[in-house]
């Protein structure tokens, strides 16, 4: 895997590289750049853990919210060892242009533990998460920061959040987290929401181009959460998912992946590892390679880079993960005219579905798994039908457009409220 640009610009450092383009492009005074470059709130804690062996061990975690003019923070938690200040920043960042092209009354945040949950037990993560929401309960809560899963974190994981945080003010608060288990005030489709909004951006980008849906090769890296779910909703809509991959590597079939029978292998043995059906094996690296219509990276950031993206031989890149393509890889993308369509609208269905939970947890009243796709759809295509408009009227690629609305969204808020007295 090309890894190499990680050393030359860090998650946030790409983050706020975008934004200084498209406050450049709009013609943004420098104050309002400087206001958005930087987040509103950083909190570090470390957490105390009581492990198995009946040692204590520590654990670094953090929360960022970037901005809440328009509304609290929404983000996601992420376990992993690679978690750290700068990698969180740029999710938080990233979470407030998603929420406003969206446009949820929303700002934008993200957490995270430095851990590795593959070698913990889950009464270790159990612990350890309750420790965590302990920790951050002052800067979290419904109308404040509202947490959702991430990587390596789930429904589990927002219920245990849930519980320590209402234990800790003394009243059950399901709107404190998004993404918990239906039972206790989740909603139906949460889990499949990123990848059937990443799945109707592409059904309507084909639908746009004159695509026909079951001719299109779609090659996607991940198949967690948001790449499978968009892999099953892809494939049940008829196209062919040709290439799937995931920490352990990947399979390739022209002909198309069986994805039901990879989504049943997947259940049994927790990764893509050892799949027997029809298809060759693929490493991440060449997976990223192939010839295909839409290549959708939907695992992890700076996949896409300066020293694979002139080898791509896909003919455009859906960002289901958040900051799969480095600045300097969308620049030669743009050059040799690969549209990416980007992150911050692609994968913004699980923040909307987020979204809808929150607003039926507020009002104690749920919706059918129906109204909840209905709803999706209409607000995934009201933005795309947005961004899609901006790029084509301007001349510009679809990441300045989407960057466009959202920035101009959040500084006319700004405008509104006043900053800075
Ligand atoms: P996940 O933990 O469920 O899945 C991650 C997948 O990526 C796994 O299949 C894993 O094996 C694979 N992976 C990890 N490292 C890899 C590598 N080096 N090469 C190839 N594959 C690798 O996580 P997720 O929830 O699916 O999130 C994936 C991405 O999407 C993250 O960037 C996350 O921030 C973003 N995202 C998630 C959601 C959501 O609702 N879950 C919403 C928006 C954005």
């Amino acid at each position: 895997m090309a890894c190499e640009s990680q050393k030359t610009s860090s998650p946030y450092e790409n983050a706020v590289a975008q934004l200084k383009q498209a406050c450049d492009y709009l013609g943004f005074s420098d104050d309002v750049f400087k206001y958005l470059s930087k987040p509103m709130r950083i909190v570090e804690v470390n957490c105390p853990v009581l492990m198995d062996n009946g040692s204590i061990e520590m654990f670094e975690g953090f929360r960022v919210l970037h901005n809440n003019v328009r509304g609290p923070g929404k983000g996601g938690i992420r376990y992993s060892p690679n978690v750290d200040m700068d990698e969180v920043m740029a999710l938080a960042m990233w979470m407030t242009w998603k929420c406003a092209v969206v446009d949820l009354p929303y700002g934008g945040s993200k957490g995270g533990i430095k851990c590795d949950p593959s070698k913990m037990s889950a009464k270790e993560i159990e612990r350890l998460t309750r420790r965590f929401t302990s920790s951050i309960i002052n800067v979290i809560g419904p109308d404040i920061d509202i947490p959702a899963p991430d990587m390596n974190t789930d429904a589990q994981t927002m219920a245990y959040m849930f519980d320590t945080y209402s234990m800790g003010i003394g009243k059950t608060t399901p709107g404190v987290v998004t993404g918990k288990p239906v039972e206790i005030g989740g909603s139906l489709g949460r889990t499949q929401a990123t990848g059937r909004g990443i799945s109707y951006i592409l059904r309507e980008f084909a639908r746009r181009e004159q695509l026909n849906l079951p001719e299109q090769k779609v090659v996607i890296q991940g198949f967690g959460n948001v790449g499978s779910w968009t892999a099953k909703t892809l494939f049940d809509w008829g196209a062919k998912v040709i290439g799937v991959s995931d920490v352990t590597g990947g399979y390739y079939n022209p002909d198309g992946l069986d994805i039901d029978g990879l989504l049943d292998h997947v259940k049994a043995r927790s990764t893509l590892d050892g799949w027997t059906g029809a298809g060759d094996p693929v490493d991440n690296e060449h997976l990223l390679q192939l010839d295909c219509d839409f290549l959708l990276p939907c695992a992890m950031e700076n996949q896409i880079t300066r020293d694979n993206a002139s080898l791509l031989q896909c003919k455009r890149v859906i960002e289901g993960a958040n900051g799969p393509t480095t600045p300097e890889a969308d620049a030669i993308l743009e050059e040799r005219g690969i549209d990416v369509i980007p992150d911050i609208l692609a994968n913004a269905g699980g923040v909307t579905c987020s979204y809808f939970e929150w607003v039926q947890d507020l009002q104690s009243q749920f919706w059918d798994l129906e109204q909840v796709n209905k709803e999706l759809e209409r607000i995934m295509l009201a933005a795309f039908d947005a961004v899609y408009t901006m790029k084509h009227e301007k001349n510009i690629s679809y990441r300045l457009a989407t960057y466009l609305i959202a920035v101009n969204r959040i500084a006319k808020a700004v405008e509104y409220r006043g900053v800075g007295s």
